[in-house]
């Protein structure tokens, strides 16, 4: 059985857990380099994307996780998530870094901020209709031509339609949290690629 890391700094990471584990997966609360070593895939959750590459950093993952994501190990982040794998964020913090994983660029708190979280339904593709739940959501504005869009937006604000699902080979980005809906397709996606 493959075991399923999630990235356990700060976020929303025991929904993820609570979800693999009805999934039925080995799953592994990754805080250290010997966790990162023992997984076969990891989940990045949302929370707050500067303090989960502070963390990151003062932890001691942030370089073994570069050379994870060099060796292709499959990759799904969630909101914060997407940030630290994008390669462009748009409105960061001066300082603020990513992975440059997922060739995007990504706007943080691009729906707006707390009082813009929203839900709405997604066509994801493969998988159908599922519940789309956006917390200050980062908007997705560029995507390279590498990259597979799997679900698009338009939020009505003018702004027209948005990806919020992308795929580049073994890393995936969300803008929306599947983890809190009860619907477990999207994760189920992500581990029959496995
Ligand atoms: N706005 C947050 C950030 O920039 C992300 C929000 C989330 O993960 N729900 O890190």
């Amino acid at each position: 059985m493959k075991r399923i890391g999630v990235l356990s700094l700060q976020g929303d990471v025991s929904e993820h857990v609570a979800m693999l584990n009805t999934l039925g997966c080995e799953v592994v609360k990754v805080r250290t380099l010997e966790q990162l070593d023992s997984v076969d895939a990891l989940i990045l959750p949302g929370g707050e994307s500067t303090t989960i590459a502070h963390l990151l950093v003062t932890s001691g993952l942030s370089d073994a996780l570069a050379v994870k994501l060099k060796e292709e190990m499959p990759v799904l982040g969630t909101c914060a998530g997407l940030i630290l794998l994008s390669s462009e964020i748009l409105d960061g913090r001066s300082d603020q870094w990513s992975y440059g994983a997922l060739s995007v660029s990504v706007r943080r708190n691009g729906y707006g901020r707390q009082i813009a979280s929203f839900e709405s339904e997604l066509d994801v593709q493969g998988v159908g209709r599922v519940p789309g739940i956006f917390i200050r959501a980062p908007r997705i504005e560029r995507v390279s031509e590498e990259v597979e869009v799997l679900a698009t937006l338009d939020h009505g604000d003018g702004a027209g339609e948005h990806p919020v699902f992308v795929r580049q080979g073994h890393v995936w980005g969300l803008s929306f949290h599947p983890e809190l809906s009860s619907d477990t397709r999207v994760h189920e996606l992500f581990l029959n690629s496995l």
